[in-house]
């Protein structure tokens, strides 16, 4: 039998579509989750290491919704899922994932190895992952006795506050408000972004990290650029210098009469 027209303009239809659905997939690359059998794993669309596509592990909205589901189970409510958390914040990875299951039957596929890989390529360091166990590293709302890193610690470290709440910062210092722990940033821009959330221009200040470690105060290494505190009194709080530009060097290199008019 030929192969007819509607047959052909079916197959053609097939193919756009499959098109389609591949470019759509490919402007939210970024946050696609892989693993290189080589290079662990990543969160684009080939191996950053030797280019390889790798094993596909979730799209970007499982990778989203999961991510909500961590955070929100391990920093705030355990207790939705049923699960027994340690005091130092740990859940059983395999609990989790069963209890998962029970709520999002469509989740069936997911296996600690996801979770292990979500963790280890979290652009913020904001989870651990420790012998079949796993938690949050900071932004807890509930009560952790959180056994994070205390050495290393920068002698500057920063915080956004509001143009409203600055002054009662410096008199009175620094204590949690929604979360247990104040969150602090390792850089001016770090806090600066952190701060945008709350108001669009946050005013930065600066926490001697020295001298407040000095006097006892306990300071831990949470993320990638998050420290966490239980308080810090305001003796160790400054406003922070903005930081400077640095676009000097690239000036100096442009010939005499190239500079702008
Ligand atoms: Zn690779």
């Amino acid at each position: 039998m030929p192969v007819t027209s509607s047959a052909l303009a079916f197959i053609n239809f097939i193919c756009k579509k499959a098109f389609k659905t591949h470019t759509h997939n490919l402007g939210k690359v970024k946050l696609m989750l892989r693993e290189c059998k080589d290079h662990g794993y990543f969160r684009e669309s080939i191996c950053p290491l030797c280019g390889e596509e790798g094993r596909f592990l979730m799209d970007t909205d499982e990778l989203e919704s999961i991510g909500r589901t961590m955070a929100g189970t391990l920093r705030h409510f355990p207790e939705k899922f049923e699960l027994n958390m340690d005091p130092q914040g740990f859940v059983d990875l395999k609990e989790f994932i069963g209890a998962l299951q029970r709520k999002k039957r469509r989740l069936r596929w997911l296996r600690p190895h996801h979770i292990i890989a979500i963790i280890e390529t979290d652009p913020k360091g904001r989870y651990e992952y420790r012998e079949g166990r796993i938690r949050a590293t900071y932004g807890h709302s509930i009560d952790v006795d959180l056994d994070l890193p205390t050495s290393g610690i920068p002698d500057a470290l920063y915080y956004p506050t509001t143009q409203e709440e600055v002054d009662i910062v410096l008199e009175t210092g620094l204590k949690p408000s929604d979360r247990k722990k104040v969150h602090l940033s390792k850089t001016y821009q770090d806090a600066t972004n952190a701060g945008k959330v709350r108001t669009p221009t946050p005013v930065i200040l600066e926490i001697d990290t020295k001298k407040a470690q000095a006097s006892g105060i306990t300071i831990q290494k949470a993320g990638k650029t998050v420290y966490i505190v239980e308080s810090i009194p305001a003796e160790f709080i400054s406003k922070a210098p903005e930081p400077e530009i640095q676009t000097v060097e690239e000036s100096e290199v442009l010939p005499e009469n190239e500079g702008k008019d």
